[in-house]
């Protein structure tokens, strides 16, 4: 359901807000050997089988170790200060401020923070900032426990994160062993990372998730009378949100 909803957001996203996302020249995602949950093979075709083109790459511009095959895709960056701006100027936002006063219909967007009809999880969550003035494109290493670098809105800074790590299941945690463990994660198949990028920081969020087996994502929107509870998926699947919300007022 996550990835159906994330296929077809994808084109309306870009349809109807093209100026919220930009493209990611060289974003390539590699399957490692041996780690990989799937083989190169066997990735490749789940990959035809969706639908999805897939564009191999025979030689990454960058040495990459323990790495089988490569593949580039056309994910893209979404910018959200210029959606912030964009809808900043159309709507009258306070942004961060409880409710008060009497509404015919509330939509909450605070992903699920106020509560939801449903078995919810927060996960505060730390990736790492990076400073680059050589790399280009993103580059994702498919070994199961998944690792990142992506580029940001600021040209020349990246976050680097990694599925075991970046997770902070412990509010005490030290930044300074996390950093280690999720370089020496990315250095196992980038080892020029050290040379390539300087550390500068932290960028620490919280993800809402449903507390079910299928590690689903989808986007759901809940009713309580006249309040609309929204609990995002991924962020291509807003219309979801938007259609189920119209529908249920007859617009
Ligand atoms: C580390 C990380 C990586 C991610 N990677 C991706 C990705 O690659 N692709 C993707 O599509 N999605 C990704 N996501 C998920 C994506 O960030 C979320 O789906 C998206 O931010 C949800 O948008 P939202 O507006 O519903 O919630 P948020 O962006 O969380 O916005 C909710 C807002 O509500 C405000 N708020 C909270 N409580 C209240 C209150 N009581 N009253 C008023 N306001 C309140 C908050 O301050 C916040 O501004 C990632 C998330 C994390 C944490």
């Amino acid at each position: 359901m996550t990835r159906e909803q994330s296929k077809a957001g994808f084109d309306r996203f870009i349809r109807e807000y093209p100026d919220f996302s930009v493209a990611v020249p060289g974003n390539l995602y590699g399957i490692a050997r041996r780690l990989s949950l799937v083989d190169w093979r066997t990735y490749c075709d789940t990959m035809k089988v969706s639908g999805l083109a897939v564009k191999v790459v025979k030689k990454a511009p960058y040495p990459l170790k323990e790495v089988e095959g490569l593949i580039e895709v056309d994910e893209r960056l979404i910018l959200t200060s210029t959606a912030a701006r964009f809808f900043s100027a159309k709507l009258d936002i306070r942004l961060n401020q409880e409710l008060s006063g009497e509404f015919d219909y509330t939509i909450d967007c605070t992903w699920g923070r106020r509560g939801l009809p449903a078995r919810i999880e927060f996960e505060q969550t730390l990736m790492l900032l990076y400073e680059s003035r050589d790399w280009k494109g993103a580059l994702t290493l498919m070994d199961g426990p998944l690792a990142s670098i992506y580029p940001t809105e600021d040209d020349n800074i990246f976050t680097l994160s990694t599925v075991p790590h970046t997770p902070c299941h412990d509010i005490t945690i030290d930044v300074q062993e996390k950093r280690a463990k999720m370089e020496k994660k990315i250095r196992h198949y980038l080892p020029a990372f050290p040379d390539l990028f300087r550390y500068v920081g932290v960028q620490s969020s919280r993800k809402t998730k449903l507390l079910d087996l299928s590690a689903n994502r989808a986007c759901t929107v809940y009713r309580e009378k006249n309040e609309f509870k929204v609990m995002s998926g991924k962020i291509d699947a807003i219309f979801v949100a938007g259609d189920e919300i119209k529908c249920a007022l007859g617009l």
